[in-house]
């Protein structure tokens, strides 16, 4: 019988995808068709309902139950004009990925007919049977329900025939059990943070927004070759697989021409995407083949993690019908670059509207306004670096963080030259006393020349997992299947703080009969000196930052088990307590969760490990050994006492295969073995501990001999779809 590998490669020959249909080939004429946003709420709502929703949307205003009732019921019609007969509160557990229970709009009369019904208290709030969402322990059985609550500041969308509603999803208790009800806190609090901040600059400005445009990264693999392989099927990833031949040293693949049918499969999945009113706007080819990448335009924060999320749940959807299998892994492929998810991150103001806090002005009033907003960004991150990194901490991204082609585990910021030089005139001008005005005539001369700096300023690091990047910063060391809420969420609390840490120093000079510039120049002044160990413009791959790091006494833990420790820190628990993003409880179970996803990950691809090492590796090297020792023995009877002269080659290679089948499964017993006694820990995290330092180590060793197996064994006995097959399949 052929194997599944040859009737997988015989089947990505014939691959036809079919293509959604739009109303139009203007992408603007379907935009956001699928999303019941502005354009459809002044269709659908009355006016006086399309105004509390807008005020709920701006300014967090709750919605009476009268006004609820006609929103539900301008959605209602609105999704079923659409085709929708479902609808679903939409939301985010902590297990990473989203969650719906879908609900019929078709109620019967009771006569014999139906009737479509959708009401305000649907609308708002529902009791998913949620029982299996991890929850960290908050839900003990006595409080085991939980429910969704509508948040109206991100639109409902159709997928299919359901009506889509996000909402947060909460403990009866009222604690978090998902990724958007902390994000929404953090939001709030930065948005109060800054207004107040913003005010000694314009008077005018009353709410500030986080905005982030997240870049996505991922490989396309056919799907009969995925389907072929239990580990991609299982893990995610490939736990075994010899490099191919070729594989990106050519750097051909990287803004290359996209193969046709990874083009037909993108088309296809944009315009699903565009319909649901997410702004994609670039596609190009990764480093890496069979690795693309799309990004949005940014958007409001909430918004822009939501759409992330959903953009996933639809890019697998699109690909099941191109024959395809999307990875996100971050490490699908060793040896091969991995895929992040950078999060572009600034604050804009409501009036101007959009106004970019992290865009320089051309005046020194707005500039001192920029440096402001930058500084303390700056300061915000030096402050809390190990939240951050837990933050972006798990199972896949640990393949990336400190390897060769990521930004390493260690937090630092990247400004560029010529921010740096400016830095280090505030730091020199600036004294406690102050300024005379010569001095601050200079000051303000050489701040008022930012925005020509950076236009010319083309430095761009790499290597930084947090680089400002002209006019936002980037934090590039999220990995590709995070939430985005999870980076996002630290970050803005740990700006809240900081800003609010700001205003009060600044207040107290202030007080204290000092003129609002000096103060504020003197705070900055104050945070850049605090700040300078954070600030790193090398090469942050190379050894020698690793050691620099360690000097400057910067983090660097590089594995999730350590990483995450950080979370119930008492320095953490402060910031988040103090900011009302989560509380002590939310916080412990937070820890839990993630703890415990770890633990299953390694476990899971622990025993797939196993699975093939014995059941298909193991069984195809002893298959080929006996064709070579039925060899050796013919040659014997031919040659005779001479055969070992034409058998030499041969039982070497029978030697070199019994000697990797015996390392196979000595390291797969020890393997398991040390599963065993992890598993028998009392403590959570002293299992996941277990799993990162005595069961981990194995995947390499197993590895080692399966992939020279590879090399070995006949190509034709095989089993798995190889590297070369899945990474340059067309
Ligand atoms: P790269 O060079 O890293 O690939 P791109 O320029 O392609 O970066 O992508 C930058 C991303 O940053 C885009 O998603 C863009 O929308 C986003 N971005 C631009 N300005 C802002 C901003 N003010 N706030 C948040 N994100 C922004
Ligand atoms: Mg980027």
């Amino acid at each position: 019988m052929a194997s599944l590998r040859f009737i997988a490669l015989e089947k990505t020959m014939d691959r036809v995808p079919q293509e959604v249909k739009t109303s139009s080939h203007r992408i603007s004429d379907y935009f956001g068709e699928n999303a019941f946003n502005k354009k459809a709420m002044r269709q659908f709502l009355s006016e006086g309902a399309y105004k509390s929703v807008n005020n709920a949307i701006n300014f967090g205003s709750t919605l009476d139950r009268k006004v609820a009732d006609l929103v539900a019921s301008g959605m209602k019609s609105w999704a079923i004009s659409k085709g929708a007969t479902h609808y679903t509160h939409w939301f985010q557990p902590l297990t990473g990925r989203t969650a719906e229970k879908h609900d019929s709009f078709n109620t019967p009369a009771g006569d014999g007919t139906s009737f479509e019904t959708f009401d305000g208290a649907q609308l708002i709030q529902q009791e998913p049977d949620a029982s299996s969402f991890p929850h960290g322990g908050i839900r003990n059985t006595f409080e085991a329900r939980g429910y969704t609550a509508w948040d109206p500041t991100s639109p409902a969308f159709i997928i299919g025939e359901t009506l889509c509603i996000p909402t947060v999803f909460i403990s009866y208790t009222g604690e978090a059990l998902d990724y958007k009800t902390p994000l929404l806190r953090a939001l709030h609090a930065v948005d109060k943070a800054a207004t107040d901040v913003c005010q000694y600059f314009d008077k005018n400005i009353t709410k500030v927004q986080a905005t982030l445009g997240w870049e996505q990264e991922y490989f396309l693999v056919d799907s009969a070759l995925a389907m072929a392989r239990p580990d991609l099927l299982l893990t995610g990833r490939t736990l075994f697989g010899h490099s191919s031949s070729k594989g990106q040293q050519l750097d051909d693949h990287y803004f290359g021409a996209i193969p046709s049918r990874a083009h037909a499969f993108i088309r296809d999945f944009e315009k699903e995407v565009h319909l649901l009113g997410i702004p994609v706007m670039t596609r190009h080819n990764e480093v890496a083949p069979n690795q693309f990448e799309c990004a949005p335009l940014f958007e409001e924060c909430n918004l822009a993690v939501d759409h992330n999320s959903l953009l996933m749940d639809v890019m697998e959807r699109v690909a099941e019908r191109h024959h395809f299998k999307v990875l996100l892994h971050e490490k699908p492929f060793a040896g091969i670059n991995g895929s992040g998810k950078h999060n572009n991150w600034s604050l804009s103001t409501n009036s101007p509207k959009h106004r970019n806090l992290l865009n320089p002005g051309n005046t020194p009033k707005t500039n001192l306004r920029f440096l402001t907003f930058f500084i303390n960004s700056i300061r915000a991150v030096a402050e809390h670096d190990d939240l951050l990194r837990a933050s972006i901490a798990g199972a896949g991204n640990d393949h990336r963080l400190g390897a060769n082609e990521a930004p390493p585990a260690i937090m630092s910021i990247f400004i560029g030259t010529q921010l740096s030089k400016i830095l280090g005139e505030i730091e020199s001008k600036v004294s406690n006393s102050n300024l005379s005005s010569d001095e601050k005539t200079e000051l303000k001369l050489n701040i008022g020349k930012i925005p020509e700096l950076l236009l010319d300023n083309t430095d761009r690091n790499r290597t930084s997992p947090f680089a400002f990047t002209g006019n936002k910063f980037e934090f590039r060391a999220v990995g590709s299947t995070a939430n985005c809420a999870n980076p996002m969420t630290v970050l803005n609390t740990a700006m809240a703080q900081q800003l609010k840490r700001f205003k009060s120093e600044v207040d107290t000079l202030i007080e204290a009969g000092k003129k609002k510039d000096d103060a504020i120049f003197e705070i900055l002044r104050n945070y850049i000196i605090e700040s300078k160990d954070i600030i790193f413009d090398g090469n942050g791959y190379g050894e020698e930052w690793v050691k620099i790091a360690e000097e400057r006494g910067l983090n660097n833990k590089k594995t999730t088990p350590e990483a995450l420790e950080f979370l119930i820190s008492d320095k953490s628990k402060e910031l988040f307590i103090s900011q009302n993003v989560l509380s002590e409880r939310e916080i412990e179970a937070r820890y839990e969760i993630e703890v415990e996803k770890y633990k299953l990950s390694i476990q899971i691809e622990s025993r797939v490990m196993a699975d093939m090492g014995l059941n298909h590796i193991i069984p195809t090297a002893v298959e080929y050994q006996k064709g070579l020792v039925e060899n050796v023995n013919g040659l014997k009877t031919i040659f005779g006492d001479e055969f070992i002269k034409y058998a030499s080659e041969q039982i070497d290679m029978i030697k070199d295969i019994s000697q990797h089948i015996q390392d196979i499964r000595k390291n797969i017993t020890d393997m398991t073995t040390a599963r065993k006694a992890a598993n028998k820990m009392e403590r959570e995290k002293d299992q996941a501990k277990a799993y990162c330092n005595n069961v981990k180590p194995f995947f390499e060793k197993i590895r080692y001999d399966v992939d020279k197996l590879e090399l070995l064994v006949d190509n034709k006995n095989w089993p798995l779809p190889k590297y070369r097959e899945m990474l340059f399949t067309k």
